[in-house]
């Protein structure tokens, strides 16, 4: 017999063997109950015991498979949420991003997308060790998701790198200057020659019919010519 890799599977096959085991031996006593005590059983009880060995033990077999499945649906719900869910900061992962952002694309939303890469972040873990640098990027994560305006997308796509897909009608400078102000207000002390945690932001205005891929990438440019101008800046997507 294979070897049973672990203990889910010896309960299934031990609940297997119990179920056919009970409705075996429930079968095989009525079925004596019938010949030995009832000899006379006409036709009538013969079924009704008939019935009964099944209303006992299938009731019984059934509710435990559907409790089984029922605790294997919960489950699976809830790896299903934390698969999208970026376990330090709680905002959506970049697989919820892409999911989300396709879908509002297809769905022809007008949107933009902002692209935030906070600014020499290997300083503040180099300086000030990997939890305060935890702490900084859950603290930007809370500000990001805040600023955000209603209906937008808020994720962490990288490291330190977060998308926000928000409503073309929002004015992206505007929000680039909110996010700024909070973000000056970092939970932890500022790391040497760092006097205040920024970001640089690349924006880029979903054109029709556009995809996300190419999406991505234009705010990524318009990212990576922020970073060039001198960082703590926006730049805009050509
Ligand atoms: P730039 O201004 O050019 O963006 O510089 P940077 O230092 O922010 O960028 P770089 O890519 O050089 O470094 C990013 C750092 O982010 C390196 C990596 O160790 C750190 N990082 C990535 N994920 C995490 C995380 O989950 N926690 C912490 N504490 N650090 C992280
Ligand atoms: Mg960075
Ligand atoms: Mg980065």
């Amino acid at each position: 017999m294979p070897d049973v890799p672990n203990s889910p599977a010896k309960r299934l096959i031990v609940g297997g063997v119990l179920v056919v085991g009970v409705s075996v031996a429930a079968s095989m006593l009525f079925t004596h109950l019938s010949f030995v005590e009832f000899g006379d059983l006409k036709y009538e009880g013969a079924m009704w015991a008939a019935a009964i060995v099944p209303l006992l033990v299938a009731p019984t077999a059934y509710g435990w498979v559907a409790l089984l499945s029922w605790r294997l649906h919960k489950a699976n719900a809830a790896l299903d949420t934390l698969a999208r869910r970026d376990a330090l900061t709680g905002l959506h992962n970049r697989r919820a991003f892409v999911e989300a952002a396709r879908a509002r694309l297809a769905a022809g939303a007008r949107v933009l997308l902002l692209i935030a890469d906070i600014d020499h972040f290997k300083r503040i873990n180099d300086s000030m060790g990997h939890a305060a640098g935890d702490l900084a990027l859950v603290h930007a994560a809370g500000v990001l998701a805040k600023a955000a305006p209603a209906g937008s997308i808020v994720a962490r796509i990288g490291g330190e790198e977060f998308a926000l897909l928000v409503p073309a009608a929002t004015d992206p400078a505007a929000l680039v200057e909110r996010i700024a102000a909070e973000l000056a207000h970092m939970p932890v002390l500022a790391a040497p020659g760092l006097k205040r945690m920024t970001c640089s932001f690349g924006v880029a205005a979903a054109q029709s019919g556009e995809g996300l891929d190419s999406l991505l990438s234009r705010a990524d440019a318009a990212l990576y010519a922020a970073k060039d101008g001198g960082r703590d800046r926006m730049a805009l997507a050509s």
